[in-house]
């Protein structure tokens, strides 16, 4: 029987105003593309890994000489982080949504003695983990960790710097003072933040591992690579313990990023066979970040993000998210229950915004790499026009003057 040849993939380009992924940015998909093949030992690929390397630490605010990335997404960088947990080890886990839910679920999954694994393989309850629920749209407080980690006194707390699912910034000051106070190892996802806000990894010493993700902040979907960065205090336990996993342990991944027994090396050594192409556009994006600077970059997000913020409320939406680059927020009374249906005629027509993942349902816009008066006018109109057809009474001079207020009169839609 012949084998069916399908037609040449075809991916239109659409307006991505979700959680995630942003929008790649163009110089990033032209370094992608204008990479020559050359093998992963290659010396200019080695030296891409190596400048990546001083890039993001820099960016990150940091020292710490395990500061590299894991290549795949966001949960490649965090199973990378949460390779150091072994089996019976004392974990609490803050979870305020689907991100940080999912992150407690891999804890959970690592905490787990083979018994625990083998009782409920797919979503184990260890008794040495200790997963605190905050409700949905809530943020994880100093105060409730404080608490928590002065109850139980793990090996290792973990929260999400920004939960995407719902939108909320939790406290980072909070969280890694009482890891200090406590002697407890923090972690962090960090998958939403990296690139939008502006903070420096080394401001947050009770924090022992980071992870975050290419797709987000750092606008570089092409799949590349999960910055990690790890506090001497982490590498040293992995050290002891170990980790059951080769191609996510962070030492040994560690090696091809030129990064051997604690110190800089000039030349990375085999791992894996990293992508020349990866390299070269991830290259590319943290050169961008820090041509545009973390300071003026966070700035633009949260002008951008008030501007939409207000312009959804003129639409009489609650907006209940405080993350700069996504709007979370409930339809007006007379739309409750509506939002699938809005959110699925919207990306019919190529304007891929999202529903949160996890109850209750909420709609959710994201500006990622959209940072100009043009495209927030653009992303308002669709929504306002969505919201119209759903049969609400949008009122345009309103949404214009709502814009107005935040770009000035001078600033036309484009
Ligand atoms: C997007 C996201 C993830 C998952 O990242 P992937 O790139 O899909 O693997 C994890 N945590 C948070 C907080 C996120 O926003």
């Amino acid at each position: 029987m012949p084998t069916e040849i399908f037609p040449q993939l075809d991916i239109p380009e659409t307006l991505a105003a979700g959680p995630g992924p942003g929008n790649t940015d163009a110089r990033v998909l032209h370094a992608f593309a204008r990479a020559g093949v050359a093998d992963h030992m290659h010396a200019d690929v080695l030296r891409g890994m190596i400048e990546c390397k001083h890039m993001l630490r820099e960016i990150w605010g940091t020292t710490n000489t395990y500061t590299f990335a894991i290549a795949g997404t966001g949960w490649s960088g965090l199973d990378a982080m949460f390779s150091a947990i072994m089996p019976g080890d004392k974990v609490v886990a803050f979870s305020n949504g689907t991100f940080s839910g999912i992150d407690a679920l891999t804890l959970r999954i690592k905490a787990a003695t083979p018994c625990e694994l083998a009782a409920d393989p797919l979503d184990p309850c260890p008794a040495s983990v200790v997963v605190i629920n905050v409700p949905h749209g809530q943020p994880v407080t100093g105060e409730l960790v404080e608490e928590v980690l002065d109850e139980h006194q793990p090996k290792w707390a973990f929260m999400a710097h920004w939960e995407t699912g719902s939108g909320r910034v939790n406290d980072l000051r909070g969280f890694s003072d009482a890891c200090i106070r406590h002697g407890v190892m923090g972690l962090v996802d960090a998958v939403s933040s990296l690139g939008v806000d502006d903070f420096s990894i080394d401001d947050f010493p009770g924090v022992a591992g980071w992870a975050s993700c290419p797709q987000k902040g750092l606008c570089c979907l092409p799949l590349t690579y999960a910055p990690v960065s790890f506090r001497d205090t982490y590498i040293e336990t992995l050290k002891t313990t170990g980790a059951y996993t080769y191609v996510h342990n962070p030492i040994l991944e560690a090696r091809h990023w030129g990064i051997v027994d604690g110190a800089d090396v000039d030349k990375g050594t085999y791992h894996r066979t990293h992508s020349g192409y990866a390299v070269a556009a991830f290259h590319e994006s943290l050169r961008l970040t820090l041509q545009e600077g973390l300071a003026n970059r966070a700035a633009s997000y949260r002008l951008h993000e008030a501007a939409l913020r207000d312009a959804v409320a003129t639409l009489g939406c609650n907006v209940t998210s405080d993350m700069t680059s996504l709007v979370v927020l409930n339809l007006p009374d007379h739309l409750a229950g509506r939002e699938m249906e809005l959110v699925q005629n919207c990306r019919a027509e190529g304007f891929g915004i999202w529903p949160t993942l996890s109850a209750p349902v909420q709609i959710r816009i994201g500006i990622l790499n959209q940072l100009n008066a043009g495209a927030i006018w653009d992303i308002a109109n669709r929504f306002a026009e969505a919201m119209r057809k759903l049969g609400a009474d949008v009122d345009p001079e309103a949404l214009e003057t709502s814009l107005h207020k935040h770009y000035g009169t001078s600033v036309a839609a484009q």
